[in-house]
């Protein structure tokens, strides 16, 4: 018999993370064949096509450049006052809606999540995503005794499948006072997808119809890991102008992160921001995810905060950042452009892409169809329906040789 001395609600299956075991599988497989002729298209971080990480100087140098007590110090409990201040502007920049907006410090976009399932939800809710998601979500909401459900992203014609979004949505609001629905846009993990403007629309005018007509309260959390891989400012941000007078219950989040848009994955920085129409609810925002911070993991990295408050005080250097992010946005874009066009002459099927990191290809059966790219030394990540293809650590030859060795595996598998 086992022995087991966890609280019940702890009691979980002993599993490796999918995509660090996917990984370590590929790494095997390049110790024996060699690393050029194995293609890791398993982990969600910007490579170079060597493998290696790709690092943004300017930040990394202004980090190294601290003073030792700016990076060994304690930040206060809600981030550094201007560390805040400059989360607004690197979130909103030139499309700032009017409203009462208010921000906390976390430790990358992560924690934005956590402080939003813990608030937003009581026990035993549920939260709604979309059927495509950041497995992440789920296991934060379990985490936290919550549950997670989803609506289905795409309609038969590829395009955002509103009807399943309101439907859903109105499923758990018949059952639930407060409604927290996550949207990881633009430039979606796992698809690459983007709401356009006139989505963002529908949308929200669905939900102001049942915070308006239904007396419920909707948190709408958006999760914006990837802003800054998702096309020019107006792409990536022209939406949030659409944040602005919503009805007040009707709470807008959003989770920043410096993970990619600095390559700063491991120092663990983001802010979790709210946009409201109310004082009261912006404030009672500030209050409720400042006490979390001090309660789960008391204040975040300072250094990282330091660097984000430099660069937006810094025009030279905010230059300099957006210079160097440019050249790692068109490597990306590079890269999915070629396994897309790949993949539209060799007729494979896949997900519309927009923008950033990652591309899915939906298929029946994709543990073995992913098990058998494996003897073409091909790794990535087998989802539910489909396959992500992280196109962020494969290069442009690799990816286009990726779409062609999917394809067959699929006929093969398949039929
Ligand atoms: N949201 C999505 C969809 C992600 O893919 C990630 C990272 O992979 C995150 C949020 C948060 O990452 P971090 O906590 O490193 O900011």
């Amino acid at each position: 018999m086992s022995v087991s001395v966890v609280a019940p609600h702890s009691k979980r299956p002993a599993e490796e993370d999918k995509v660090f075991a996917a990984n370590r599988k590929a790494q095997e497989a390049a110790k024996k064949v060699g690393a050029d002729q194995v293609i890791n298209s398993t982990i969600g971080a910007l490579l170079e096509d060597d493998g290696s990480l790709s690092i943004m100087q300017t930040a990394m140098e202004t980090f190294k450049n601290l003073p030792d007590a700016e990076i060994a110090a304690y930040a206060p409990i809600a981030g550094l006052p201007e560390f805040l201040e400059a989360a607004k502007t690197a979130v909103f920049r030139d499309y700032r809606p009017k409203g009462h907006i208010r921000g906390v410090a976390t430790p990358g976009g992560t924690g934005g999540i956590r402080h939003a399932v813990w608030n937003y939800m009581e026990p035993g809710e549920t939260l709604l995503t979309s059927d495509w998601f950041w497995a992440p979500y789920r296991t934060i909401a379990e985490e936290h005794g919550r549950k997670m459900t989803t609506f289905t992203l795409f309609d038969e014609k590829k395009a955002f499948n509103l009807a399943s979004f309101k439907e859903k949505v109105q499923e758990l609001a018949d059952h639930q006072e407060r409604v927290l629905v996550v949207l990881n846009t633009p430039a979606h993990n796992p698809t690459g997808y983007s709401l356009t403007d006139e989505e963002w629309q529908e949308v929200l005018t669905f939900l102001s119809n049942v915070v308006d007509h239904q007396s419920k309260k909707v948190i709408l959390y958006v999760d914006i890991a990837y802003i800054d891989f998702a096309g020019d400012m107006k792409t990536s941000r022209g939406f949030m102008k659409q944040f602005e007078n919503l009805p007040q219950n009707l709470l807008v989040l959003i989770g920043y992160s410096m993970s990619k848009a600095f390559t700063f994955y491991g120092l663990r920085s983001g802010a979790l921001l709210c946009v409201s129409s109310s004082e009261e609810v912006a404030d009672e925002f500030e209050s409720t995810a400042a006490f979390s911070n001090r309660a789960v993991w008391s204040n975040g990295t300072r250094g990282a905060q330091r660097v984000l408050a430099k660069v937006y005080s810094d025009p030279a250097l905010l230059e300099k950042v957006e210079a160097e992010r440019a050249g790692f946005s068109k490597l990306m874009f590079d890269r999915a452009r070629a396994f897309v066009d790949e993949a539209a002459d060799v007729g494979l099927n896949i997900f519309p892409y927009r923008a950033g990191f990652f591309i899915t290809i939906p298929c029946e059966n994709p543990a073995k169809v992913s098990e058998e790219l494996t003897k073409d030394h091909l790794f990535l990540l087998p989802m539910a329906k489909g396959l992500r293809f992280a196109a962020c650590a494969v290069s442009v030859e690799k990816c286009r040789q990726s779409a062609r060795l999917i394809k067959k595996a699929i006929d093969k598998v398949n039929g």
